[in-house]
């Protein structure tokens, strides 16, 4: 078995001060994968030291140079892929073939936009031409800490690390411990790009342990957060004795107004977009609110495409979703299937337990609810796992009421035929994004949500926004 007890502390691999075993379980088989620590107070300690001292010698060094050092990581990033994408696929059950494409390419595709952002980026700049001698200059916030989970590891580092780096923070990680091996392989990249000692550092932990200790950490600047919306809540508290800036990106339950114009392909795509990485996604259209008119058409629609959707083995090759990423997630995805039906949804598809031919495994069966309402537990509660809910509506207004009538906001989708009613839509929908008829969010466009979806934006100019401080200056002289 893979072992990887070590952190990366002060530009070297270092030995945690007291060893606690954690094994990393790869979800297809239920067999333990790796082996990591995790760390302790005195690593946490150690790894935030070491960013703290790098602190003043990375804020001076020019933003050319960090840039540079980013562009060196992307080019390594993709030398780098094929290992990224297998630990991907034990750790967390994404399928190979997903994992090379979507979980990887999602890294380089941060890791390049932010290059192309910060190169364009003014760091200094004149308040105003009403102003001359007002200088507006973004520093970095500090000493950030990375808290990342295990749905879109890659996603989630790069996203962090990327941003911080061009801003001119140093940085402790702590993935999540569900899957650190991608982020070691990340770590190695970091190393071998040639990043001063301690801009990056990587310490494995779990939230009780390594989290909180960074949360909580006074020579921690900033945390920088993704993840669940109860973590969010326990980081937001914790953080609030040392008033550092917390950035959240947390869960979310979009939901997908498919209205009776809308594209032939609309119902298709939103259940296959719901079932990509096994329903583990926080920006998945997991409420699909249909038409009255078209409703009965989409029930069965979704129907013959969750039928199709094949569910193997991550290491299998292919169009297929792999396994949940654990035994606690299956099983509460089970228990809400169990909910939906006992509330009165109607179950179209999948149900609970797994596929057949499954006895091993955390494989959840692609399903879907049909005439269920949006008090319904399936409706509120953010799944994390491949199941669709479908709700019907007669209006715009209701559809939109039944859209916002959530404690999230990250995505919500709209399918239409009419561009006024998308436009519409789009300013009526109370949510970080919007996204219509399947046209995906160009480079650089601004992730994140608003209520218990988090505060954060992430990607491009405003992910590197967030990193920093704004400083106005007074009686500045012309260089
Ligand atoms: P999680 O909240 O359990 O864990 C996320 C990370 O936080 C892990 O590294 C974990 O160790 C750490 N953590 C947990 N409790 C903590 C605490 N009290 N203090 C400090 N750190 C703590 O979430 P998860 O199960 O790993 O990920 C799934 C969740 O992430 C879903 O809710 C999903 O919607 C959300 N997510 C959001 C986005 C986004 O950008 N909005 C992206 C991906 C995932």
């Amino acid at each position: 078995m893979l072992e990887k007890r070590d952190f990366y502390i002060n530009g070297a691999w270092v030995a945690p001060t007291k060893p606690q075993d954690h094994h990393v379980i790869d979800p297809s088989t239920e067999e333990p994968c790796a082996v990591i620590s995790l760390g302790t107070q005195a690593d946490t300690d150690a790894a935030v030291a070491a960013a703290k001292a790098a602190l003043p010698g990375w804020m001076a060094t020019p933003a050319a140079e960090r840039i540079a050092l980013v562009e060196k990581l992307a080019e390594i990033y993709q030398s780098r892929s094929e290992d990224l994408a297998q630990a991907m696929s034990h750790e967390m059950g994404a399928p190979i073939d997903m994992a090379r494409t979507q979980q990887v390419g999602a890294g380089i595709w941060h890791l390049k936009n932010f290059v192309r952002a910060a190169k364009a980026f003014s760091f200094d700049s004149p308040l105003g031409d009403h102003a001359p001698n007002d200088r507006i200059i973004r520093e970095a916030v500090g000493v950030a800490a990375l808290i990342t989970p295990w749905n879109w590891p890659m996603n989630q580092v790069t996203l962090k690390v990327g941003a911080a780096a061009v801003a001119g923070c140093t940085m402790v990680l702590k993935p999540s411990e569900e899957s650190p091996l991608n982020a070691m392989i990340f770590a190695e990249m970091m190393d071998e790009v040639g990043f001063p000692p301690g801009v990056f550092n990587l310490v494995n932990g779990d939230g009780p342990g390594v989290g909180t200790q960074l949360s909580g950490h006074p020579d921690v600047d900033m945390v920088s957060f993704t993840g669940s919306a109860r973590a969010g809540v326990a980081i937001s508290k914790h953080a609030a004795d040392t008033l550092k800036k917390v950035h959240l990106e947390l869960g979310g339950k979009g939901a997908n107004l498919v209205f009776d114009d809308a594209d032939e392909k609309a119902v298709k795509r939103g259940v296959l977009h719901m079932m990509n990485n096994t329903g583990q996604s926080c920006n998945a259209p997991s409420r699909m609110l249909v038409q009255r008119g078209v409703y009965d058409q989409a029930v069965e629609t979704a129907v013959e495409v969750a039928a199709r959707v094949a569910v193997g083995s991550a290491s299998d090759e292919g169009r297929h979703i792999g396994p949940v990423v654990n035994q606690v997630q299956w099983t509460k995805i089970q228990d809400l299937i169990q909910t939906g039906i006992d509330e009165g949804a109607r179950l179209v598809a999948g149900g609970t337990g797994r596929p057949e031919g499954f006895n091993k495994g955390f494989y959840v069966k692609p399903t879907v609810f049909a005439d269920a309402n949006n008090q319904m537990t399936i409706a509120r509660e953010e799944i994390f796992g491949p199941v669709l809910t479908m709700i019907p509506f007669d209006t715009e207004e209701e559809a939109v009421e039944i859209a916002n009538d959530t404690p999230y906001g990250l995505t919500n989708y709209v399918q239409t035929g009419n561009p006024e009613r998308a436009n519409r839509m789009a300013r009526l929908l109370r949510s970080g994004m919007v996204e219509m008829n399947g046209q995906s969010r160009a480079a650089g466009s601004p992730f994140g949500g608003m209520k218990m979806s988090g505060n954060g934006r992430e990607g491009g100019v405003f992910g590197i926004e967030d990193f920093l401080e704004v400083k106005a200056v007074s009686g500045w002289t012309a260089e």
